[in-house]
């Protein structure tokens, strides 16, 4: 029996009734009341320019590596230590994937060792907030400019998260980039089981956003009245979610300002707990650079090693505590590495051995915390 999970889906309560709503209205196929609700909630909070509810944060990106026409050979970088759904995408699309290392300090990838990167036939720039934190995103989007690169925001981890740049202005996650992608996977924030959405902030995308997301057609254009009939225009796929994920969703936002505060105290608890440890020198906790915020994703440690690392794993299994370690290098992965150049990408590498998420959830209580961190500190 485990005692504490490593995630547990937190429910507000409003779920099932807002799903028995939507089924009783007689509409469940997607883009229907909830699905709009959810839309104009994240266009408002956040000021995005379009928002798409998608069946998954994947399938945002692949709707993104439809929009900026990836073709075969296009260069793509990203980095190595994310999960696979940041690449996928583009590979599917024949995109040549040029990965990139992580800062010594953090994972979030390390923007002054992209420009070498970029050649004349690099397209795209896809940045992921690793732990809801923000990436530098003043020198990615300066980068972007210089060589006419678009940038993909990979902010399935960023919901709630801002970055101020050197204008001073305060920006959401997910408004920077030209696209952007969220996850309401049920390990995020924000849930619907599955689930994700696709951010445009780029006006030349809109148009045809809508046209990808309805499977190729102009079926959104028929019902808003713009056009007498609808047909097939473009390539797409069905990348939205029906009315009952909407609608799970929408009780999910109702309550984000709630989950969001308990997620960031809990993280507070971790933080404060585990100082001292740091301080001591045994182990890294969480950097949130001066330009970043906390949405209290995730509470990770670094270790100096992956021996300690794993001891950890096991000394928190034996208490019926469940850890977890991921992102094993995509350079490195079985599908990827005859394909990568061979560059050495050693701080990405360095994450996967020694960084460890603890058990981080809605209802995870201040004894949980307690309990977990002695465990640490008896480690150390
Ligand atoms: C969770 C996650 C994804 C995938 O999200 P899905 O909604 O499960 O497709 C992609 N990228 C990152 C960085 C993630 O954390």
């Amino acid at each position: 029996m485990i005692l504490i999970p490593f995630n547990k889906p937190y429910l507000t309560g409003k779920e099932t009734a807002y799903i028995t709503e939507a089924v009783a209205s007689g509409k469940i196929s997607g883009n229907g009341i909830f699905t709009k609700k959810c839309h104009s909630f994240f266009e408002k909070r956040y000021g995005f320019k379009k928002c798409l509810l998608t069946t998954s944060c994947t399938d945002a990106l692949e709707m993104a590596a439809l929009l900026l026409n990836i073709k075969e050979g296009e260069e793509v970088i990203m980095p190595s230590y994310t999960f696979v759904s940041t690449a996928n995408p583009f590979i599917l699309r024949g995109a040549k994937i040029v990965f990139a290392d992580s800062m010594s300090e953090h994972p979030n990838v390390d923007v002054d060792k992209l420009e070498p990167l970029i050649t004349m036939r690099t397209k795209a720039i896809v940045v992921v907030h690793y732990a809801g934190v923000a990436c530098d995103m003043d020198k990615i989007m300066q980068l972007s400019k210089k060589y006419n690169l678009f940038v993909v925001e990979d902010a399935a981890q960023a919901i709630e998260s801002y970055y101020t740049g050197k204008d001073g202005i305060k920006k959401p996650l997910g408004s920077i980039g030209h696209l952007a992608a969220f996850s309401f996977h049920e390990t995020k924030n924000i849930i619907s089981g599955e689930g994700g959405m696709l951010v445009v902030n780029d006006d030349q995308f809109i148009e045809r956003s809508e046209i990808i997301w309805e499977k190729g057609t102009n079926r959104s254009a028929f019902f808003r009245g713009e056009i007498d009939k609808y047909g097939w225009v473009d390539i797409g796929s069905s990348f939205l979610p029906s009315e009952i994920v909407a609608a799970f969703l929408f009780a999910q936002l109702e309550h984000i300002d709630k989950i969001q505060e308990k997620r960031i105290n809990l993280w507070k608890q971790y933080f404060e707990a585990l100082k001292p440890l740091q301080d001591k020198g045994y182990i890294k906790l969480p950097l949130i650079p001066t330009y970043a915020t906390n949405n209290g994703h995730m509470f990770y440690l670094i270790f100096d090693d992956i021996i300690q690392r794993d001891k950890l794993i096991r000394n928190l299994k034996d208490n019926k505590i469940l850890s977890v370690f991921h992102y094993l290098s995509l350079h490195k992965s079985p599908f990827f590495q005859s394909l990568h150049d061979g560059r050495e990408l050693c701080c990405a590498d360095f994450f996967s051995q020694t960084l460890l998420r603890l058990p981080m959830y809605y209802e995870l209580t201040r004894e949980d915390i307690y309990k977990i961190s002695s465990i640490v500190k008896n480690q150390c």
